[in-house]
């Protein structure tokens, strides 16, 4: 054990006490610097100037996970977050998935429980809430994979799940379980029944705090919170720091320090393109798309659930190898249609926002948007779900005229012009693009595409990165 380690195994846990020993390095406090900043996805730029993990002087085995899963050099988050969670500090962070923010926190929290005896035999020691139970799932599984070689566990808390899961969840809750990654409303439930072990409570994380807030979980928060021992370490991610975020972290955090990064392009890898069409024309010219396009491995975006479900429905009849995924589908179909989707059975999902935003797949050859995302920044999160990790990717939209203005906010956002196709042949002349004309009202004429075509894949499996323990 390295003299550093030494020290860590010595400590009692607190948050206090590690500030103490681990002072030095503070970043100044950037009040505001996170208003509007959009973090784009990951891959954002690599000129970290933080060589390796090694850096951070993390225990072998969390440096060995990393190392199985590939994961060499920090992102800019990484970078920032780390050492400060491990001086003690409370942090607000301004960081959007694909940023590497899960594995930013995962990381000094692992090491911390890892170095440190409880505080309190038996508790809790981190509590990480998050808005979905798909990004609650996702999260629990990048920590088993950077866990891996060390002893902490984790379990995922989320609603919708059988009896014996709920057992299972209670018995994580009240048996030392390490880390807890929960939705709030679940976890507000079996806070209300009394047993949940938290009296040692050493790490609170509010991942997609943004998120929560839009959802409507504000006070399942502030009721979660009143639960929690005072003297914790709380770390906040946001994808933007409006003012309820902003009052929000007033109340639960204590003199964070505040990261951000300055605003990126989205990966030079993904060519981004639009179809400029009449409402009529969306159908048939995505159609048309779906054949021609030889990618195996497609999202379709539309804004809302019923028009996920109509979409899908009529791809699967026009006979494309084509699932829903929407918050309206049973726990079990979600996770199925998702593995499917990961393992390349499946060639098109058609989803909400929920996707573009919680859900960790890589590897998507085509991200088409049905409609244009009204916050500009879902379409920096759609369009990120293609060529990451620096692989080639391609983002197609559709802009029809109600969509006009919402498509040149993005455009500024992003800093330059998507390039328009033409429309196909046979398919006749779409509207010119006026993004500073006012939107017209659309009679909602939403058709299903003409013509079918099997464009299914059927490849083998692909290994999902990392391994569980329990
Ligand atoms: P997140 O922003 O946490 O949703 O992470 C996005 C993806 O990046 C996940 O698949 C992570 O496993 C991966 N990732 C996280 N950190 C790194 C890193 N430093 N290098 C490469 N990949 C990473």
């Amino acid at each position: 054990m390295c003299a550093a380690q030494a020290v860590r195994h010595q400590g009692d846990g607190s948050a206090h006490m590690r500030s103490t020993l681990r002072k030095g390095n503070a970043l100044p406090s950037r009040p505001n610097a996170c208003m509007g900043t959009i973090i784009l996805p990951f891959p954002v730029e690599t000129t970290t100037t933080t060589p390796d993990f090694r850096t951070f002087d993390l225990a072998p085995g969390l440096l060995q996970g990393l190392d199985a899963m590939g994961i060499r050099k920090p992102t800019p988050i990484q970078e920032q977050a780390i050492p400060l969670a491990l001086e003690g500090r409370d942090l607000i962070a301004c960081a959007q998935t694909g940023t590497g923010k899960t594995a930013a926190f995962l990381l000094p929290l692992i090491e911390v429980i890892h170095g440190y005896k409880p505080k309190v035999e038996g508790s809790i020691r981190a509590l990480v809430i998050v808005p979905t139970r798909e990004l609650a799932l996702q999260i629990d599984q990048q920590m088993q994979a950077i866990a891996y070689f060390t002893p902490i566990t984790s379990m995922p808390v989320y609603g919708g799940s059988d009896a014996a899961s709920f057992d299972q969840q209670k018995a994580a809750l009240t048996g030392g379980t390490e880390v807890i990654v929960a939705t709030p409303g679940k976890l507000l439930s079996h806070l209300n029944l009394g047993y949940v072990a938290l009296k040692g409570l050493e790490f609170l994380v509010l991942d997609e705090a943004d998120r929560m807030m839009d959802m409507g979980f504000i006070d399942d928060i502030n009721r979660i919170v009143q639960f929690l021992p005072k003297d914790r370490q709380t770390l906040m991610f946001s994808a933007t720091m409006a003012p309820p975020i902003r009052e929000l972290a007033k109340h639960i955090l204590h003199d964070p320090a505040e990261i951000t990064i300055a605003l990126s392009k989205p990966a030079e890898g993904v060519k981004q393109e639009a179809y400029v069409v009449h409402e009529p024309q969306k159908a048939p010219v995505l159609e048309h798309v779906l054949r021609t396009n030889e990618a195996t491995s497609i999202i379709i975006f539309a804004g809302r659930k019923v028009e996920v479900k109509n979409l899908a429905r009529h791809l699967i009849k026009r006979g494309f190898d084509a699932q829903a995924m929407h918050s309206d589908l049973e726990q079990g179909e979600r996770e199925q249609v998702l593995l499917d989707f990961r393992n390349r059975k499946l060639r098109i999902l058609v989803a909400t926002n929920v996707v573009s935003r919680g859900i960790d797949i890589d590897d998507i050859d085509l991200v088409i948007n049905y409609d244009v995302p009204r916050d500009p920044e879902d379409y920096v999160h759609r369009v990120g779900r293609t060529a990451r990790a620096s692989k080639k990717g391609q983002a197609i939209t559709f802009i029809s005229e109600v969509d006009m203005r919402e498509f040149g906010r993005i455009e500024k956002l992003i800093g330059y012009a998507v390039q328009k196709l033409p429309l196909p042949g046979g398919f006749g002349e779409g509207p010119e693009y006026r993004p500073d004309a006012k939107a017209k009202h659309s009679n909602g004429n939403r058709r299903g595409p003409g013509g079918g075509h099997r464009g299914g894949n059927s490849r083998g499996g692909r290994p999902q990165g990392g391994g569980r323990r329990h």
